[in-house]
């Protein structure tokens, strides 16, 4: 019997590959984002679609006491919800950065302290953070992304650490570039298209099934095995 799994930024791009690949396989499910038109268009069974800002801590929390008033306990969460600005330090907006730390990190510290205690007290639970290669090095115009971006691989390996000895899994996935809608809210047109020409020379990359793939693997090994860390790119990408 399948349990239920949370999936954060579920509306597009690996978020919502993720939901198909889990819902393909049996799970249900809590889809999490602010574009509830397009989580509620999956048509998924077992699943329940919440319009919730991962920044609004008490949402969230309400959104996934819901969940389990439905299909029981929280069994895996995917901390996936994310936005990338990039910006050259000297002239981006600063309230860009704190848009970015707040969804990024303190978000998915909130998403992880909602579901942390109850998995402690069963000894079982999955938690998945989807941080990127920008949380292992660092590229132009990325600083403050790649900011919260280290900060979501610290905390993915600190927090594993802590829960280990409770059965509690912990793991980050490191994806490299992936089509999604991810670029879009960048404002700077020159450094989105500098962006799309450097996916060019890799040839393309990632697609966001590649990502769900992996995530879907992390989840189905035995409880007893932790895979702490997958980083995964265009074979092509440096
Ligand atoms: P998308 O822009 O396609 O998806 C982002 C998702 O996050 C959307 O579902 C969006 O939903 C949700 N989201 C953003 N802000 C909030 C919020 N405040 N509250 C709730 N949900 C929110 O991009 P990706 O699929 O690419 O991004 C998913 C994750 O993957 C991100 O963490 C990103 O940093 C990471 N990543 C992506 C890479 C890439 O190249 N695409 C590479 C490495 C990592 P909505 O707008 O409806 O709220």
């Amino acid at each position: 019997m399948k349990k239920l799994v949370v999936i954060t930024g579920a509306s597009s791009g690996i978020g919502e590959a993720i939901a198909k690949r889990f819902s393909e396989a049996g799970y249900p499910l809590l889809l999490i984002a602010r574009r509830i038109e397009k989580l509620t268009a999956l048509n998924l069974p077992n699943c329940l679609c919440e319009q919730v800002d991962v920044t609004n801590k008490e949402a969230f929390v309400q959104a996934i006491a819901k969940a389990e008033a439905e299909f029981g306990p929280v069994d895996c969460l995917i901390n996936n919800a994310g936005v990338m600005l990039l910006g050259q330090i000297e002239t981006q907006d600063s309230n860009e950065w704190q848009k970015m730390f707040d969804v990024n990190v303190v978000a998915l510290l909130n998403g992880m302290q909602a579901v942390l205690e109850p998995m402690k007290n069963r000894n079982c639970g999955t938690i998945i953070n989807i941080s990127s290669i920008a949380g292992r090095k660092t590229f132009p115009n990325h600083a403050a992304y790649c900011g919260t971006k280290f900060a979501v691989s610290a905390i993915t390996e600190n927090v594993r650490e802590e829960v280990a000895d409770f059965g509690v899994r912990v793991t980050n996935i490191s994806p490299g570039a992936v089509e999604t809608e991810l670029l879009n809210h960048t404002t700077s047109s020159e450094i989105k298209a500098g962006y799309e020409d450097w996916k060019q020379t890799m040839g393309g990359a990632l697609l966001a099934d590649d990502i769900a793939r992996s995530a879907l693997f992390i989840q189905e090994q035995p409880q007893q095995v932790c895979i702490r860390e997958l980083l995964i790119a265009a074979t092509r990408q440096q």
